[in-house]
């Protein structure tokens, strides 16, 4: 399956820091054609969503590098939603992915699996795939209970909708986000089957999504990650603010 590496900005970087890193980043993408076997996507802040993708268009490796946000609105596509952005929007402005339900946002947001789910739908109705994050906490492993709580998001984040087309699963244990750690070879292996079981025996039309690996991965440990069965790429938070690093984890996927 051919590999998607999705970089997740998070809440970093100035106007600057953006144009910059994603210049050089397009340029060396464009010069080593590593957008030919790989799917790349970079998803910044929502304020410079706009100006990456104008940017975007004057670049070498436009067609390689797709644009995502980290976000959107659960609560519908246009309205008196002070704050929100709609995937409606997301996509007008040359979106193609979105992540929803990271840990993050589960965790200081309080966004349930059925919130996340309804993001979904509206991501689909707006013609976005989505990155879907589930995981565990430690003390959900420590309790042993890591597949049950990975099956239960699964079960009640993914709507009808979803298909191979427009679902990406993005498996991040939440200890291993930005905390350097990450899972043994044996048991992103042994969760990525699982996921894999789920959708082809509870969502058939699901069976094929890509299923990303996501925590603390860097060019260190790309390889032997992406050799693992059922890890079709990555969602990077911390390494995909450095080019080097970025670079090399989509090395690691060709
Ligand atoms: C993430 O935020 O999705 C993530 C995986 O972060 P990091 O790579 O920094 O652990």
């Amino acid at each position: 399956m051919r590999k998607l590496i999705a970089g997740n900005w998070k809440m970093n970087g100035s106007h600057a820091q953006a144009v910059a890193l994603l210049t050089s980043l397009s340029q060396k993408i464009a010069d080593e054609n590593l957008g030919e076997k790989t799917d790349i996507c970079v998803c910044p802040p929502f304020p410079y969503l706009s100006l990456t993708a104008e940017k975007l268009e004057t670049l070498k490796a436009a067609q390689s590098i797709a644009l995502g946000a980290q976000d959107c609105s659960a609560w519908g596509q246009q309205g008196a939603f002070t704050g929100d952005v709609s995937a409606a929007m997301l996509s007008d402005i040359g979106c193609r992915y979105v992540i929803l339900g990271h840990s993050e946002r589960r965790g200081y947001y309080n966004e349930s699996s059925l919130g996340v789910a309804e993001k979904i739908r509206l991501a689909h109705e707006a013609g976005l795939i989505a990155i879907l994050c589930v995981g565990e906490t430690q003390a959900e492993r420590d309790a042993c209970v890591q597949d049950s709580t990975v099956v239960a998001q699964l079960r009640e984040s993914i709507p009808p909708c979803a298909s191979s087309e427009n679902l990406v699963i993005a498996y991040e244990p939440v200890w291993a986000i930005g905390t350097g750690k990450t899972a043994k070879p044996a048991d992103v292996e042994a969760m990525h089957a699982l996921i894999r079981r789920f959708l082809q025996e509870k969502l058939d039309k699901c069976a094929g999504s890509r299923i990303l690996y996501g925590g603390s991965v860097k060019a260190e440990n790309a390889r032997e990650l992406f050799a693992i069965a059922n890890v079709d790429g990555a969602l990077v938070g911390g390494a995909s603010l450095k080019e080097d690093q970025f670079l090399d984890i989509i090395r690691a996927a060709l």
